[in-house]
């Protein structure tokens, strides 16, 4: 069995989607296994429907003139999807009636983009001759926590999906599954986090022991940087899984930072492929990786980040000072990025506002507490990084060049990153310029 996921500009248009069903057309010998996102754009309409409800306003025809319009394209009758459509003002109405946008009614309603794709996905394929059925993946066996706009799948998930999704393989059928979403134990509907659809896919792929995780986007791969700001990327062919999920966390949009985990467990190779060009062979990403390759390899980038700097120059070096800062970030549910130190001071970054107030105050008793909004985290990921300091002494050159200042550096132990801190405003700049500089020399 194979898991093909497509994200959501593969299911957005009608091009794209004709595509789709060539490229699952094709493949009906490898017994496919289809995870479907919401049609591009249709989360953040259903994000912002929801807030609109939390003010009183309900309104889901954007939506639903979306949808329909995909559908219609393919001579759809709009009925499939009136249940999700109903079930969509349903949850707008229950948001509007309390006036709570809690991300449990925000799960909720976010949840319908993939239910509403799965279904035209299904029938499109069905229209085409294939044998598809649509699933929820909760009806399959994805059961989560109830840590409600980031659950985590129960560990019984496993042997569910794998009983679910075979059934219907075994069948002759082509299961579209809905990416993103889960449901608890209780039947609440979750969401697995923005970008999630990669990661039910992982999961869905683990459960059924798949020979290979295909994730279908917009670009030949993973690339040497986003293309869309550096527009000289090009596709990294081979990638270890350890490169892969620095490039994930580090800001690589294209897999979501948590895809990679439950594969490599399994040692499930997962290829990232391009719906435009399904001949391109993309980028393979194996536990082992391209043994060969040396030198930098990627640069990721993440806008937004804030970094939060403790001063103290009474308490640094006392013993058990930095498992204080960390265990109030702990407490506070904070994810910590970077970290670096002097004998005076700590300094780190954060990409989520969430907990940080409350962190932030109670790391005031320690000492003098700032906090640094709009940066730009660069990562540099690179092969033997500590066997040769030329790229190093390159990226420093090249942000002196351009006159960038860059603070927070931090080299990962494991020596296949190196992390710097821009401000926003030359972000974008920044990894153009590194991507120029460090790439033409190996081309
Ligand atoms: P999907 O909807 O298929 O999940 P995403 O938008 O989540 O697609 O991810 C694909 C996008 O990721 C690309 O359009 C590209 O702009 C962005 N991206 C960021 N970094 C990289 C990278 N290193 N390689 C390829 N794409 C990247
Ligand atoms: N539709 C969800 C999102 O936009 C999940 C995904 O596309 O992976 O975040
Ligand atoms: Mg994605």
């Amino acid at each position: 069995m194979r898991v093909m996921k497509f994200g959501g500009t593969s299911v957005g248009d009608p091009t794209r989607i004709a595509n789709l069903c060539d490229i699952v057309s094709r493949s009906l010998p490898r017994r496919p296994v289809v995870v479907v996102s919401a049609a591009s754009k249709v989360t953040d309409m259903l994000l912002t429907a929801a807030r609109h409800a939390k003010e009183g306003r309900v309104d889901a025809s954007p939506i639903e003139a979306r949808v329909t319009a995909l559908l219609s394209a393919f001579d759809l009758d709009p009925a499939i999807v009136q249940r999700e459509l109903a079930g969509l003002r349903a949850a707008l109405e229950a948001i509007a009636a309390r006036g709570d946008g809690s991300l449990e009614l925000l799960d909720a309603v976010a949840s319908f983009g993939e239910r509403i794709s799965a279904r035209g996905i299904a029938a499109t394929l069905r229209k085409r001759g294939v044998d598809a059925v649509h699933a929820d993946a909760f009806d399959l066996g994805m059961l989560t926590d109830a840590n409600f706009g980031g659950a985590e799948p129960l560990l019984e998930s496993g042997d569910l999906l794998r009983a679910g999704v075979t059934a219907l393989v075994d069948e002759g059928k082509v299961p579209v599954v809905t990416g993103f979403i889960g449901r608890t134990l209780d039947g609440r509907v979750t969401t697995l986090g923005r970008g999630g659809s990669d990661y039910s896919a992982a999961i869905v792929g683990a459960a059924i022991h798949a020979d290979e995780i295909e994730i279908w986007t917009d670009v030949p791969g993973v690339m040497s940087a986003d293309p869309r700001v550096a527009p000289d990327a090009r596709t990294i062919p081979v990638l270890s899984f350890h490169e892969a999920a620095e490039l994930a966390y580090f800001g690589a949009k294209v897999l979501h930072p948590k895809t990679i985990h439950p594969a490599v467990k399994r040692g499930i190779p997962v290829r990232v492929k391009n719906t435009f060009e399904p001949e391109h062979p993309g980028t393979v990403i194996t536990a082992e990786g391209d043994r060969e390759a040396r030198g930098v390899r990627a640069l990721a980038h993440k806008r937004g980040i804030r970094s939060v700097n403790v001063v103290s120059t009474r308490m640094l070096l006392a013993h058990g000072f930095l498992a204080k800062i960390f265990e109030v970030f702990a407490r506070h549910r904070v994810v910590v990025d970077l970290v670096s130190t002097s004998e005076v001071s700590v300094s780190c970054t954060v990409d989520r506002e969430d907990g940080l107030d409350g962190a932030v105050r109670e790391l005031r008793t320690y000492g003098e507490v700032t906090v640094t909004a709009d940066h730009t985290l660069v990562c540099v990921i690179a092969a033997g990084l500590l066997d040769d300091p030329k790229p190093c002494a390159r990226i420093f050159a090249v942000l002196a060049e351009e006159n960038i200042p860059a603070q927070l550096l931090s080299m990962g132990a494991s020596a296949i990153n190196l992390s710097l801190l821009v401000p926003d405003a030359h972000g974008e700049r920044a990894v153009r310029s590194l991507h120029r500089a460090l790439f033409s020399e190996h081309s």
